[in-house]
């Protein structure tokens, strides 16, 4: 019997609104889809929140067994400025701002995206596609659109018919919206003499300018792929018409997935997804996180503490824990009280890791085992899968792994009790314990071996945060940096190959 038999997953239906036993289409295979980013700056906080969710989710379906291929796509031509349909393309922009090619700006913040990820301990997808690998598909599935009769040319872009469409369909139902209540918010679009007859429809085909640098032949003419177009592609490209899991922010749940669905239903593959996941937004101190508020950081400068707003940098896996701590639904709000809370909590739980290491029970067996002491342990770990089960419940398997972390510094203060429980018992506990910490909630112990390679890692980010900073002529940034570091012990040597660092 598999670990997903005995423990079954509860997770909500495919419109998100009531919960429902997890049931994969061929077990033990599950296909999982993820929105990744578009590369044209660097992933702020809010996303790597968003991917750490789905980094869960993943860990912990393969924990249980099943055997999951996680793709999860780049966006690296098609969104574009505003999330409208008119405008540059954000790379586009961004690579004339920094005088670069599109594509060195895609594998710079491609780049930049793996890095973070490494840092902060995220697995990297099965599969990771790319939009401008796909245009062969993207155009294919145009062509099925527009021969279905819910897609209509305009002057070399084509767009998809939401009235059409609303004939058969419900355009709006996974979101919840009204297309007459989105009337008002499009109605400035509309004003700028829009192509489109309804001003509902969304491009699946742009058409583009002489200037446009990146753009492909099609029937249509020059043109891009609409941005929600690359998802309804590659995600049934790799995992099928009809796949299990679709995930992505709060934010992208309306226009974009509301598109994708509308689009492989438009393309004749029907409705593809059986459950749909959204992560929940950042506020800081209670606000929404935002550029324009000023209270807005980078994951690394988390690590550096380098923001007005922090009073101190965070270890990335004191950051992950922090998150984990919310509920993947719910928004995490940042203060420095609840970071410096999270360093507290994560430590507290690391030492209770390394003692229990350390313990072997099989070394003595006093025969002393007390029934209700060794049941109260095994139901603590079955409760650790109750609470991942429950559409993946960290802070509440957190909240259980606390309570085993008591027993276990009770194991460590007093020799007696440790033997009130068996040893079958003692080993699950030690088993699953540590699994839970370190494989599905993916928490390395920083001061392990492993911990220097991750301070390496952190070290280059922060070495070229500072790079850059000094280039663009940031004395401030890049002086806090260094003396934020000597602070902590660590000291920067500028060479002429770049710079370089040594513990005091
Ligand atoms: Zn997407």
């Amino acid at each position: 019997m598999a670990l997903y038999d005995q423990y079954p997953v509860e997770v909500f239906n495919s419109l998100g609104k009531k919960k429902e036993k997890f049931e994969p289409l061929n077990p033990p295979r599950v296909g999982l889809y993820v929105c990744g980013p578009t590369v044209y700056n660097e992933a702020h906080l809010g996303n790597l929140r968003s991917f750490l969710s789905f980094d869960i989710v993943w860990r912990y379906l393969e924990h249980l067994g099943y055997n999951v291929r996680y793709v999860r796509n780049i966006t690296d031509v098609g969104h574009l400025v505003n999330d409208a349909d008119e405008g540059e393309d954000k790379i586009e922009k961004r690579a004339r701002l920094e005088q670069i090619e599109p594509m060195e700006i895609v594998q710079k913040y491609t780049n930049g995206f793996h890095a973070v990820n490494k840092v902060f301990n995220l697995k990297e997808p099965s599969i990771e596609p790319t939009a401008t690998g796909h245009i062969m598909e993207q155009i294919e599935m145009v062509q099925r659109i527009i021969d279905n009769g819910y897609g209509y040319e305009v002057n070399g872009s084509v767009y998809f018919d939401v009235q059409k469409f609303q004939e058969k369909y419900d355009y709006g139902k996974l979101s919840g919206r009204k297309v007459e209540d989105l009337l008002e918010q499009t109605r400035d679009n509309l004003a700028g003499g829009s192509e489109k007859k309804f001003f509902a429809d969304f491009a699946i085909w742009k058409g583009a300018s002489e200037n446009t640098i990146m753009k492909w032949k099609s029937p249509w003419g020059m043109g891009v792929p609409g941005w929600h177009l690359e998802c309804s592609v590659m995600s049934t490209k790799y995992l099928g018409e009809k796949f299990d899991i679709h995930g992505g922010g709060m934010d992208l749940k309306f226009p974009h997935h509301e598109c994708e669905i509308a689009q492989n239903i438009g393309a004749g593959d029907g409705d593809p997804v059986r459950y749909w996941m959204h992560g929940n937004m950042l506020t800081v101190n209670g606000t929404k996180m935002s550029k324009s508020l000023g209270n807005a950081f980078l994951p690394m400068e988390l690590v550096a503490g380098n923001h007005e707003l922090l009073d101190q940098g965070y270890s990335p896996m004191t950051i992950r824990f922090f998150f984990l701590q919310a509920h993947y639904r719910s928004t995490v709000d940042f203060s420095n009280d609840a970071l410096k809370a999270a360093e507290k909590g994560y430590k507290r739980l690391m030492n209770a890791k390394r003692l229990v290491e350390e313990m072997d029970k099989d070394v003595v067996e006093s025969g002393n085992v007390q029934e209700e002491i060794d049941a109260e342990f095994n139901a603590l770990c079955n409760q650790l899968y109750l609470e991942m089960g429950d559409d993946f419940n960290t802070p509440k398997t957190l909240a259980v792994l606390f309570d085993l972390s008591g027993k276990i510094n009770t194991f460590f203060n007093d020799h007696l009790t440790r033997y009130s429980i068996s040893s079958s018992t003692f080993r699950r506990m030690k088993e699953t314990f540590t699994i839970f910490i370190s494989d599905v909630l993916g928490l390395e112990d920083e001061t392990e071996g492993n911990g220097s390679d991750k301070l390496d890692d952190v070290m280059q980010m922060l070495i070229e945060m500072r790079a850059e900073a000094r280039a663009n002529k940031n004395w401030d940034l890049s002086d806090s940096i260094r003396d934020r570091l000597n602070a902590v012990g660590i000291v920067l040597n500028d060479g002429k190959e770049g710079s370089e660092y040594v513990l005091k």
